[in-house]
């Protein structure tokens, strides 16, 4: 199934663009002088194309805002971030807006439908906002791949809250993004379809050669990446390959308080 297993542990130098995300000595400061919040403290982290990565840390140790960072929803306070090999603070917002729009698919765990459109409208609304036009074919096509073929003019409450993620992928994946980002995408899930939602997240590594980096605080989902990487504090203090449920469990009992 793991066909695509990037090799994490390549030299790390090497074209930018065999790295489908990447951060240089990135920090994020909130707040004034005296009362700051270092969300991330010089993180450095290369994402190798076509792999799927999971990050683990307590609340409030930064993943959320790595995310933002890294899709450039967030401008880092210092340090530099790439997507594929476009340097995000390089861009202008118009420049950056379209980057995100082309490149990129976001999934949340409050998965973000607009409830008062149907599923294919909300599905489809990215390819709108981008000016693309609609192929039905691709369009009906994902729908069919989140198992959703026949839930086209259904509106978001009238679907259960796994259908709904799987809405918020389909509208992730409905652009075609080499990367698919997604922060605790399966935190308000059952079991069953956390399951679905991650087997989906792994046909994009495995099948379409997209790369998902997802934030979690579930060992179980963690299991379904290629690598986990811990952060605490805002900095990376550890990563885990061809991780188990049991092994990052394990690990996360000696990294501190988790919520
Ligand atoms: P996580 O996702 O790991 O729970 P976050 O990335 O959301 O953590 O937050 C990291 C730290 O940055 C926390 O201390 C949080 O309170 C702080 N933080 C995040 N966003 C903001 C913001 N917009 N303003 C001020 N502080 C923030
Ligand atoms: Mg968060």
């Amino acid at each position: 199934m793991r066909t695509h297993r990037g090799d994490q542990r390549g030299t790390a130098e090497g074209f930018a663009s065999t790295h489908a995300l990447r951060l240089e000595g990135v920090s994020k400061i909130y707040g004034h002088a005296g009362h700051e919040v270092r969300a991330l403290d010089n993180v450095s982290v290369r994402i190798p194309r076509s792999t799927f990565t999971a990050i683990m840390g307590p609340s409030g140790s930064g993943k959320s805002c790595l995310l933002r960072c890294a899709a450039g929803l967030d401008t880092p306070t210092s340090g530099s971030s790439w997507i594929g090999d476009a340097r995000l603070d390089r861009l202008d917002e118009k420049q950056l807006t379209r980057l995100r729009r082309q490149r990129v698919g976001f999934v949340f765990q409050s998965f973000n439908l607009i409830p008062a459109l149907s599923v294919w409208d909300n599905v489809t609304l990215p390819l709108r906002l981008a000016g693309t036009r609609h192929d039905r074919t691709w369009v009906t096509d994902v729908l069919h791949r989140v198992g959703l073929g026949d839930r086209a003019d259904h509106r978001p409450a009238q679907l259960s809250g796994g259908q709904q993620q799987r809405v918020a992928i389909a509208r992730a994946l409905v652009t075609r993004p080499d990367v698919v980002l997604g922060d605790e995408p399966t935190g308000s899930l059952d079991t069953i379809m956390a399951r679905q939602t991650l087997d989906l997240l792994r046909t994009c590594v495995d099948e379409t050669g997209q790369t998902v980096v997802m934030v979690t605080h579930d060992p179980v989902a963690a299991s379904f990446a290629d690598t986990v990487l811990f952060l605490v504090d805002g900095c990376f203090v550890g990563r885990t390959d061809a991780p188990t449920a049991d092994g990052v469990a394990e690990r996360m009992t000696r990294l501190g308080a988790w919520a």
